[in-house]
């Protein structure tokens, strides 16, 4: 990519641009947008994809911070995670550029496959899930856990630790040589991907983002890194005094799917139930379950279950009513908040979180 030929581009609005896109290693990108090829020349801009809108609200205060880098963000605003399938158009983002920071650990299904083929293009994706230890998924769910190859009780977890960090080292060089039997393990969950409800988790991967986009582009990205993550800290800071108005013996949590997990291990909660099973939005619980979770709740007389802003249940709402009226609070669990919901960015959705949590079981 020569400036030469950017030169040229931009003076005679010719579009021999498919040649210019930078870091795409397969020349697929079709002429169907002569104007975002116009733009695509990027001259010193490099262009980040983000597959979440959370990872994409980080990628965007360091793209903010670095000054030459575009974001592009895969799912639109309040896609379940679990549920995306991408268009074209989007997957056709990834060939406009080199780098995609991504939740990882099955968070993204749909978006397995083409993920790994943009790696053997020759493109980086960073998972942020993977940075520090994963957890397994909640051992509250017996029923679930059944499914799995192994059971996720809580007595065993101490037996997974190996496992854990062995599949942890290997990290990102296992992606390369991906094996069925690797994404079969993945397709069944082993590992809980909803990392990022653990801010001091999300803090740490972004500083190790900064690192891994500085080794791609050059300098800058670890200070603007080391920006974003101290501003997430000091976020964590004000939602741990937020939850701190919740007495211990209220700190217990029902949830719509078991997206809770970091969450609670991190801010000191403990799920009691959940309404899906299966670690995803997308599996069904059935009677016996959904029977068992009233049971518990009214055991143990809680009073608000919480729900999913942009991923409403009805099976949520009959179980908060045949528990005897719950509150159903809704929270943002998959996505940030659209434009103009005070929840645009990843640190103000998990205050606003916090608030929601505080607030329906404070005192
Ligand atoms: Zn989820």
């Amino acid at each position: 990519m020569k400036p030469s030929l950017i030169t040229i581009a931009f003076a005679t609005g010719t579009l021999l641009l498919g040649a210019c896109t930078p870091d795409a290693s397969s020349p697929e990108s079709q002429p169907d947008s002569d104007q975002e090829q116009a733009v695509a020349p990027a001259i010193s801009t490099q262009t980040l994809v983000a597959t979440t809108t959370v990872m994409g609200s980080i990628a965007d205060q360091i793209a903010a911070c670095e000054g030459n880098t575009e974001v592009e963000v895969l799912m639109p605003l309040g896609v379940d995670p679990h549920d995306y399938q991408p268009s074209s158009a989007q997957l056709a983002l990834l060939a406009e550029s080199g780098f995609v920071v991504a939740n990882g650990l099955m968070l993204e299904e749909s978006l397995v496959e083409p993920l790994e083929e943009f790696e053997q293009e020759g493109g980086t994706v960073f998972r942020m899930a993977e940075v520090g230890e994963p957890l397994p998924f909640g051992g509250h769910d017996d029923e679930s856990a059944e499914e799995h190859d192994h059971d996720h009780g809580e007595e065993e977890h101490d037996d997974h630790s190996d496992e854990e960090s062995h599949d942890h080292d290997h990290g990102e060089e296992e992606h390369d040589d991906h094996s069925d039997e690797e994404g079969h393990d993945h397709d069944h969950g082993e590992f809980d991907p909803h990392f990022w409800l653990d801010m001091n988790r999300v803090a740490d991967a972004t500083d190790a983002l900064g690192v891994a986009l500085e080794a791609r582009y050059g300098e800058g990205f670890v200070d603007c890194a080391a920006e974003v993550s101290e501003s997430i800290r000091d976020s964590e800071g004000e939602m741990i005094e937020i939850l701190a108005a919740i007495p211990d013996d209220n700190r217990v949590l029902v949830t719509d799917h078991d997206a809770f997990g970091y969450f609670a291990e991190g801010y000191d909660f403990e799920v009691a139930g959940v309404v899906i099973p299966g670690g995803s939005t997308l599996a069904e619980a059935s009677s016996q379950d959904l029977a068992a979770l009233v049971a518990e709740i009214e055991s143990r007389g809680l009073t608000a279950m919480f729900g999913n802003f942009h991923v409403p249940s009805d099976l949520l709402n009959a179980v908060a009513e045949e528990s005897g009226g719950l509150d159903v609070v809704p929270l943002y669990i998959g996505s940030i908040g659209e434009p103009g919901s005070d929840q645009e960015s990843y640190q103000e959705m998990m205050l606003y979180n916090a608030r929601q949590i505080a607030s329906a079981l404070g005192n």
